[in-house]
């Protein structure tokens, strides 16, 4: 019997057009944007890449930023460093500051945006706050594209939501004005005996009263805490909240997140009511930024 072919062939499509023909010819090849989390574990002694691999690196089309009155369009394989160089000053600080959490520094001229979102397994830094933010993502497979909102791109058990031959091409976050914007990340996200937490909230207020409100938080399983009930009931009171309105909220999310299955410990439980808890006592104080 011949013996299974098993050297690694590498494609690196020049257009987007070449790369989503090769995709459909090859929906088993894995997707290598920034390599970062696909080569993650690697050693010189367990060499193992898939056998097709389809390289997104050649593609200028996947790296464009673009920017209207409205909206800020990253493509997929903007890296950090490069969506670092959009500047503080037009970034939302929330995403500017999440933005830096996509591993360390040495990493930021390899790792993508689009290889974070769509990572396998592990919701990772930024995902949470993109689903508050009203984010959409635009996926691409030959001859159809269709436009996704963040909040929906994770099925519930966290893998991502895309189809045979399907690509994640480009982010698009409306620039709204975010009166108090929070991003904390406590512990290592990928060891879990860190106890890590990705916590995220936005509000707007005007005229002494709450405007609008969201807030999610993830630990190290794929499934992320949100309540739009327990939202919507803090919608239009005046501020700062009393504290019994705050004792409510509190309640409400220890509950939920209780009978969840987040599987949170102790402690993250203890860090994610304790932001959320400064987050409500200080709405509508700028310096609860990012
Ligand atoms: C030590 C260390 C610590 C880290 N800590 C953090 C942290 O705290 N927070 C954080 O957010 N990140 C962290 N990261 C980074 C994170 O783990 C990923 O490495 C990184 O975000 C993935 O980006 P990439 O471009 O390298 O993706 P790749 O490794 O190339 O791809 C990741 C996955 O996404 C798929 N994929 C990539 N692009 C696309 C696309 N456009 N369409 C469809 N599928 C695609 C790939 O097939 C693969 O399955 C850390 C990394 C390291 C090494």
């Amino acid at each position: 019997m011949a013996e299974a072919d098993k050297r690694v062939h590498i494609h690196m499509p020049e257009s987007l057009a070449e790369l989503l023909q090769l995709y459909r010819s090859k929906p088993r090849a894995a997707i290598y944007a920034g390599g970062t989390e696909l080569l993650r574990g690697v050693t010189k002694a367990q060499f193992a890449l898939p056998t097709e691999v389809i390289s997104l690196q050649a593609i200028e089309e996947l790296r464009r930023v673009s920017r209207t009155e409205r909206y800020l369009e990253i493509g997929a394989t903007a890296t950090v460093a490069r969506i670092l160089q959009i500047g503080s000053n037009i970034l939302p600080p929330a995403f500017y500051s999440a933005i830096h959490h996509i591993g360390p520094p040495g990493l930021y001229s390899l790792a993508t945006l689009g290889g974070n979102i769509c990572s396998f397994g592990q919701i990772f830094s930024v995902t949470p706050l993109l689903s508050i933010m009203d984010v959409r993502y635009e996926i691409r497979r030959q001859g159809n594209t269709r436009w996704i909102p963040a909040s929906r791109f994770r099925e519930p058990h966290g893998t991502p939501n895309l189809g045979e031959g399907e690509i994640l091409t480009r982010i698009r976050i409306p620039l709204e004005h975010w009166n108090v914007q929070v991003f904390r990340q406590l512990g290592t996200i990928h060891l879990s005996n860190t106890s890590p937490l990705v916590f995220c909230a936005l509000a707007k207020a005007d005229k002494g009263a709450l405007d609008d409100f969201r807030l999610t938080f993830c630990g190290h399983r794929p499934s992320m805490f949100r309540n739009r009930e327990r939202e919507a009931d803090l919608v239009g009171r005046r501020i700062p909240l009393p504290q019994r309105e705050i004792q409510t909220f509190l309640r409400g999310v220890e509950d939920e997140v209780g009978r969840s299955d987040m599987a949170l410990t102790p402690l993250q439980v203890h860090r994610a009511l304790s932001l959320t808890r400064l987050m409500l006592a200080r709405l509508g104080h700028p310096e609860v930024l990012a």
